[in-house]
């Protein structure tokens, strides 16, 4: 391990060849060795008051289990990670630890902070690899029952809690495999599909019931599980695309960021899409993702991997504002992608068959500050031609509709959000004392990690109104 005059530096894991992780849809690090997590673990200060996890939304007791890492006490780690956290292994792999725990390790400015999230990812798959599982053992059953509706991180992490409590719970979910984004929308780049079916098998060894291939609205009604059941939760998330400006009408060549991601994956998983967006193969493209977030990098990353010819990113907004975890667009720059910052598409060009043959791209700059964010103005005359065969828009989404929250009514704000009441007597709560929410579906488009906090949070609050 590398040491400067502050002590030993930061390390992480290796990134597996470029040339191969272009072209796998496999995690791109590698996992830390024994030797190096130890390593690494050993060099967090134990600060007195821990800014890391304060900064950490579900406040882990990163310190502690650290220091059990650095000692190789790995089971009793993993143990102390899931008191505050219902999926460690994912949070590893997917928070942006370089804007919450690890911007504020005290290390930061000196020899690096410590690698939190791969720690975390090494303790919790090495303790599954041991065999390790949450014991509930001595838990009794409360005779209460919950219904969840949505599998996503809030869903889970809102019946981990509930089991954890004696609470019998059934998840509902359309999909043939729980996570929701966790599996559909996260590219397996970052998050490799194997673990949501460890996920799903640790969690119905716990006790929690799942209902897949259920649809909410179709199958079963909001009535019939609200008879059934003393509470229910919805954490169904945010999949309508935002468009801006350009035109919703369909044309070849145009496509929307999730059902992109979506059919990728399940092309990969083998899995049928009877009734979703079909398979969308950029191979020898010129491809264009419009955006700035972390869904944009996934699209850019999965059209790499797909042999498009050449990728560009388009984002309106200047490089220090872009929303994008600086880690993933440094590999979506290492993996061959062109920036454009300051460029917004104005127009789609397309011939009469109606397919997309480029656009009209204008330069932008800092215009009137508004909410204290610069509004984007657009540079006259700037506006030039550029060819594209595929344009992916992922300027973010809002929540989808869902009518089957009308009967009974379950109250939205004018942007389709649940209300639901988190300073309530029952956190949480939404306008049905039964149903509460939480995650994306209150929130719109968040982190992973808030959406287990606001599930865990939300669970809190079904278990004052059940009386557990
Ligand atoms: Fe850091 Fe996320 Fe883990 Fe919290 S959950 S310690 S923010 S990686």
């Amino acid at each position: 391990m590398n040491s400067n005059i502050f002590g030993p530096q930061r390390c992480e894991p290796p990134k597996k060849a470029l040339e191969i992780r272009k072209i796998e849809f496999t995690e791109v690090y590698e996992s830390n060795n024994t030797v190096d997590a130890q390593q690494q673990a050993n060099r967090c200060l134990s600060c007195g008051s821990p800014f890391c996890e304060w900064k950490c939304p579900l406040h882990n007791p990163i310190s502690k289990w650290l220091k059990l890492a650095a000692e190789d006490k790995i089971i009793e780690a993993a143990e102390l990670s899931h008191h505050t956290n219902s999926l460690p292994e994912i949070c590893g792999r997917v928070c942006p630890q370089e804007k919450l725990c690890e911007l504020a390790c005290v290390l930061h400015d000196t020899t690096g902070s410590v690698t939190i999230g791969h720690i975390e990812r090494y303790i919790n798959d090495t303790a599954f690899a041991m065999g390790w599982r949450p014991n509930l053992s001595h838990i009794s059953s409360v005779n209460k029952r919950v219904a969840i509706i949505g599998p996503g991180p809030a869903g889970l992490s809102c019946a981990d809690v509930l089991i954890r409590n004696g609470v019998n719970v059934v998840v509902f979910d359309k999909h043939p495999e729980i996570g929701g984004l966790l599996t559909f929308g996260i590219p397996s780049f970052k998050l490799e599909k194997k673990l949501m079916v460890q996920r799903r098998e640790i969690f119905t060894e716990m006790g929690i019931q799942f209902q897949l291939n259920t649809e909410v609205g179709t199958d079963v009604s909001l009535n019939e599980l609200l008879s059934n059941y003393d509470a229910i939760f919805i954490g169904t998330g945010t999949y309508q695309a935002i468009r801006g400006n350009l035109p919703k009408k369909a044309i070849q060549g145009v496509f929307e960021a999730l059902p992109y991601l979506i059919a990728n994956t399940r092309h990969l998983m083998q899995l049928s899409n009877p009734n979703g967006e079909p398979y969308i193969n950029l191979h020898a493209k010129r491809v264009i993702v419009l955006g700035g977030g972390d869904t944009a990098m996934d699209c850019v990353r999965t059209a790499i991997r797909q042999g498009a010819k050449q990728v560009s990113c388009f984002y309106r907004r200047d490089e220090q504002s872009m929303p994008a975890s600086r880690k993933e667009v440094a590999n979506a720059l290492d993996e061959g992608a062109q920036f454009h910052f300051n460029m917004q598409v104005t127009e789609f060009v397309i011939n009469e068959q109606q397919q997309l043959m480029g656009v009209y791209a204008a330069r932008t700059q800092n215009g009137e500050l508004e909410n204290g964010r610069y509004q984007v103005e657009l540079i006259k005359d700037s506006t030039f031609f550029i060819e594209a065969d595929a344009i992916i828009v992922a300027y973010g989404f809002i929540p989808h509709n869902q009518i089957w929250l009308d009967k009974p009514l379950i109250q939205r704000d004018k942007y389709g959000h649940i209300i639901a009441n988190r300073n309530s007597p029952f956190p949480y709560q939404t306008s049905h004392e039964k149903v509460f929410a939480g995650g994306d579906t209150i929130r719109g488009s968040d982190l992973v990690v808030t959406a287990i906090a606001d599930g865990r949070n939300a669970a809190e609050g079904i278990l004052l109104f059940l009386g557990v």
